[in-house]
């Protein structure tokens, strides 16, 4: 299943699209007995999976679907709990980068729920920053409450998995190490366009990403490239910080980031940034300039 989340009448509407559905079934409408809270959702998601299931079998469900095309969609979690990224995960990252090392252990550092925003909604460019850049990530969304997870347990607390945009100023991030900073800005973190379940994608370590720039590709990976598995990743995290359902945890970015290509490439107002993950979808966000 893929989880939406989408804006009808000034609130907020989960939408769950069901394998090879082009719509999706308005779970306000079809299940108001469930919760509307994507969080609490995902908490119990395999008591409210069958509901679904069974709504969506319905004689009624086609009063119940929207057309995706057209669906105002925000974050499929609008206000995620924690989001912790990994930084140089990418055997290719690594290798673009001249001042990395190769890491002895995972590197985390936070983006914050406020920065969140949803596919097709502007990235406003800070006034702070002249090299704001793009990466591309594949992102785990956690389904069950993980401390001291060993690696071969730690898929099991996976609800699902989305594409997170890490966008990054560069002159703040390198500035001082300020990495908490250049990568905070309002609406610096793009996550979308949904959450595919974790029994879609059996391979997460299989994974093709690709980035484009006004139509131009930028990015080209594969998470099959990562220096840290993912059950590596959530074991290490786990055993430090508890993780919690609706927490994100992002997995680092592929070789092509702007900041080290020759010569450099940043972004700009009016670009328009689209990622691209198999068997997740298309993230797409434009660039305007901060007005405010
Ligand atoms: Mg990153």
């Amino acid at each position: 299943m893929r989880l939406y989340s989408f804006q009808f009448q000034g609130l907020t509407r989960i939408g769950v699209a069901l394998p090879g559905e082009k719509a999706v079934l308005d779970l306000a409408e079809a299940a108001p007995d469930l919760p509307g809270n994507p969080i609490e959702l995902i908490t119990n998601f395999s008591q409210f999976a069958e509901i679904i299931n069974d709504r969506a079998g319905s004689k009624l469900s086609s009063k119940w679907m929207r057309d995706l095309e057209t669906l105002p969609l925000v974050a499929p979690i609008p206000r995620p709990g924690k989001i912790l990224c990994s930084g140089i995960n990418y055997r290719s990252h690594l290798e673009e980068n001249p001042d990395a090392i190769l890491p002895d252990e995972p590197f985390f550092f936070a983006k914050l729920p406020s920065t969140v925003i949803g596919h097709n909604h502007p990235i406003k460019y800070p006034k702070l920053s002249q090299q704001v850049d793009y990466e591309i990530e594949f992102a785990a969304v956690i389904g069950r409450k993980m401390t001291n997870t060993t690696e071969p347990e730690a898929l099991e607390h996976v609800f699902g998995y989305t594409i997170l945009h890490d966008v990054s100023a560069r002159d703040v991030q390198f500035r001082n190490s300020q990495i908490t900073l250049g990568k905070n800005f309002d609406t610096f973190c793009p996550i979308g366009p949904c959450v595919v379940t974790r029994d879609e994608i059996p391979r997460p370590d299989r994974i093709g990403l690709k980035t484009f720039v006004n139509g131009q590709k930028m990015q080209d990976g594969s998470t099959a490239d990562w220096l840290f598995s993912l059950p590596q990743l959530l074991s290490f995290l786990s055993q430090r910080i508890t993780l919690e359902p609706g927490d994100i945890v992002s997995t680092g970015t592929p070789a092509g980031v702007g900041v080290f290509r020759k010569p450099p490439l940043f972004l700009h107002p009016g670009d328009v940034v689209r990622l691209q993950a198999d068997q997740i979808g298309i993230l797409q966000n434009e660039v305007i300039a901060d007005v405010n």
